[in-house]
């Protein structure tokens, strides 16, 4: 076994999970991330001017049902609850998000009980399509068209910058269509938000003696020569110098303004409207309603495609993008001393349970592996 340590590049869950993994298996290990701060995109920071805690690249909202990674997550920081509860505005007036009996009531003008509901809604369904293949038939077979140019044509359009009929279906099957007066955003049994910010928890998820972060440091291959393996988090087609092209990403980013008292009532509000530029603003002191603040922060949401300098978000996993995945894929398993994990270097739209959930998986593997002197893995085992 080599005695030096380990590299993991990148301070997000990803890397967070498997360096303290690592680290109470005995290894040493140093990570590295190329920002100023830990925790990747989950970052939090109170707003200096409101006090406000903003997770400054985006919401996010812990939610799983999977009891390993609740657990893990609740050693780390006190996580209090918070249902999310959005609303849609457009110009019919304000809808509830997701649909659910109370926006197919007003989204129609009608009354319906759960079950009129739900064979009204098989009646806008369009169920010529038995095997829904993209985006758009998925949102036609379940809802009809109505409700899918309402409240997910535009959106869907502004979000990813491209028709809906080329995006997979598994990105609407994100979101439920309910017959009842529930809600709540996610189906999840466990649903909160860290008490002191994703920043604080993956603080202590790092705080170990065999751990050392060092921020503002970007990897470079000559790194490896010091360290028994890396382990890289980031892009896989930066990795490999965009040898094979580039993979492609959307961005977000946001107008900010700053007001006293309640700006918008609500963490978030999405604009589904093709005609309005933006998709969703978000109201920051409503994500910790445990928190009192005077003044508040909203943020305006736009999305555009990645250019060079923007932070990559969502991978948008069109037909030519998995081809040139395919190739990063080969070239990535031919190498030996370094494994590829997380959202960014398996190019895949990834919650936070999930990357959790793989991130100890993968520690797993490796641990064993490094115990039996076989190669460790080079990806996660996706499920
Ligand atoms: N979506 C939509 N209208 C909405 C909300 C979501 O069309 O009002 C679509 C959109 O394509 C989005 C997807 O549903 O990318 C998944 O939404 P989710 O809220 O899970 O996205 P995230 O919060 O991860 O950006």
């Amino acid at each position: 076994m080599s005695d030096k340590p380990f590299l993991i590049v990148g301070a997000g869950f990803s890397g967070a999970v498997l360096a303290r993994e690592l680290a109470i298996a005995g290894y040493t290990v140093n990570v590295i991330d190329q920002r100023d701060h830990i925790a990747g995109n989950c970052h939090t920071q109170r707003d200096p001017s409101t006090g406000v805690m903003v997770h400054q690249y985006g919401p996010h909202i812990f939610n799983t049902s999977n009891q390993e990674v609740w657990d893990y997550i609740n050693q780390f920081g006190k996580i209090l609850p918070f249902i999310n509860r959005v609303k849609a505005s457009i110009d019919q007036g304000v809808f509830s998000l997701p649909i659910n009996l109370h926006t197919i009531n007003q989204f129609f003008d009608k009354k319906l009980t759960p079950s009129e509901a739900g064979t009204f809604v098989e009646t806008l369904a369009d169920l010529s399509i038995s095997d829904p293949q993209n985006f758009e038939e998925q949102a036609l077979r379940f809802m009809g068209r109505e409700l899918y140019e309402a409240f997910f044509y535009g959106y869907t359009k502004k979000q990813w910058g491209v028709e809906p009929s080329e995006l997979p279906a598994s990105i609407l099957k994100r979101l439920p269509i309910r017959f009842n007066y529930d809600d709540n955003y996610y189906n999840k049994k466990y649903q909160g938000i860290p008490e002191q910010g994703y920043s604080a928890i993956m603080g202590n998820i790092l705080n170990h003696p065999n751990i050392s972060v060092e921020l503002g440091r970007t990897y470079t291959a000559q790194m490896a020569h010091a360290h028994a393996h890396v382990f890289y988090t980031g892009p896989i087609d930066q990795f490999f110098e965009y040898r094979e092209g580039k993979l492609g990403y959307r961005t977000v980013y946001w107008e900010k303004e700053e007001g006293e008292g309640d700006l918008q009532g609500n963490a978030v509000i999405n604009y589904p409207d093709e005609k309005v530029p933006y998709t969703r603003k978000h109201e920051h002191k409503h994500f910790a309603p445990w928190e009192t603040h005077k003044k508040s922060v909203l943020f305006t949401e736009y999305s555009k495609e990645t250019e060079s300098g923007d932070i990559p978000y969502y991978p948008k996993r069109l037909e030519q993008d998995k081809q040139v995945l395919d190739k990063y894929i080969e070239l990535a398993q031919q190498q030996n001393r370094v494994s590829f994990l997380g959202r960014l270097a398996t190019y895949r739209y990834m919650d936070m349970e999930k990357v959790i959930a793989e991130a100890l998986a993968f520690s797993r593997a490796t641990v064993k592996a490094q115990k039996t002197g076989e190669r460790l893995p080079t990806f996660p085992e996706i499920t």
